[in-house]
C-alpha cells in the first residue's frame, strides 16, 4: 500500500492510496481535482473511490469532477450524507470497511464538525485525520463542542503508537509555534523544530507524522483535562 500526499487549494492535503497489486486506488478529501487527475495521468493509476473526512469545501470540492471522470464511488459518514457531494456509501462509527482492494475502519470525531470521521488503514497504520489532529495541532471547533473534540482525540491516543497520521492541513509552523510558546521546556519539542523547518524551507510537506511524535508534542494531545484543553482551544484560536 502506497500513499501519495496532494497539495491542493492553499494549504490543504489531499492523499492517493494505491493498492500496488492492481494500481486502485482511492483518494482522501479532494479538495479540487486537478492536482489529482494530474498524478492519476503520470502513474496509471485508477480512482474506485473517494474518501471525506467531513463535508467542507476544502475537503469535497473535487468530488463531482473526479466522479463523473472515474466514475468512483463517494464515500463519506452516514450523518453528513446531505452534506458530501455524490456521496454513494454511507459509513457508520467503528464500522469495518472491507472489499477486494482496501480494508480500514471508520470513527467519528466530532468537534470540528459534527460528522467529522477519521480512516484507520489498521493493516497498515496509516490514519487519515481530517481536520480532527494535525501535526502539533488541531482542528478548530465549529460545529461541535470542546467536549466532543477531547473525546475526539482520546479515540485517536489508543491507536497504536507506530500509527503514521496523515492530516489536512499544512498548519504545522503555526502549530510548532503555539506549542513551543506554550510548553517551552519540552525537550522532544525542541528536537522537532529543525527537522520541521528543513521541510518547510525545502518546499516539503511536514505530512505524514507520527502518533508516538504527536503525543510527546502536541499540546493539545498532552493535555490531561478538558479544562487544560478548552484554555489552549481557546488560546489558539487568537494566537
Ligand atoms: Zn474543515
Ligand atoms: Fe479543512
Amino acid at each position: 500500500m502506497k500513499v501519495i500526499t496532494v497539495n491542493c487549494l492553499s494549504d490543504n492535503f489531499s492523499y492517493i492510496v494505491i493498492n500496488e497489486k492492481n494500481n486502485n486506488a482511492c483518494v482522501i478529501d479532494p479538495g479540487e481535482a486537478d492536482p489529482i487527475i494530474n498524478i492519476v495521468k503520470k502513474n496509471k493509476i485508477n480512482i474506485k473511490y473517494i474518501l471525506n473526512t467531513h463535508h467542507h469545501e476544502d475537503h469535497v470540492g473535487g468530488n463531482l469532477e473526479l466522479k463523473k471522470k472515474f466514475n468512483c464511488n463517494v464515500l463519506g459518514f452516514v450523518d453528513d450524507k446531505n452534506y458530501i457531494p455524490g456521496i454513494d456509501t454511507f459509513l457508520k462509527d467503528k464500522e469495518l470497511y472491507k472489499d477486494k482492494d482496501f480494508e480500514f475502519m471508520t470513527y467519528h470525531t466530532p468537534g470540528h464538525t459534527l460528522g467529522h470521521v477519521v480512516f484507520h488503514f489498521h493493516k497498515y497504520n496509516f490514519l487519515f485525520s481530517g481536520d480532527t489532529l494535525f501535526s502539533l495541532g488541531c482542528g478548530r471547533i465549529f460545529e461541535g463542542t470542546h467536549d466532543q473534540m477531547f473525546n475526539s482525540l482520546k479515540i485517536i491516543k489508543k491507536l497504536s503508537k507506530d500509527t503514521m497520521i496523515y492530516f489536512g492541513h499544512e498548519y504545522t509552523k503555526s502549530n510548532l509555534n503555539f506549542c513551543l510558546f506554550n510548553d517551552p521546556n519540552n525537550i522532544q519539542l525542541k528536537n522537532k523544530v529543525k527537522k520541521i523547518y528543513q521541510l518547510i524551507d525545502a518546499g516539503k510537506p511536514t505530512t505524514p507524522t507520527s502518533l508516538i511524535d504527536e503525543l510527546q508534542t502536541n499540546i493539545f494531545l498532552k493535555s490531561e483535562n478538558l479544562e487544560t484543553f478548552k484554555k489552549l482551544r481557546d488560546l489558539k484560536d487568537n494566537f
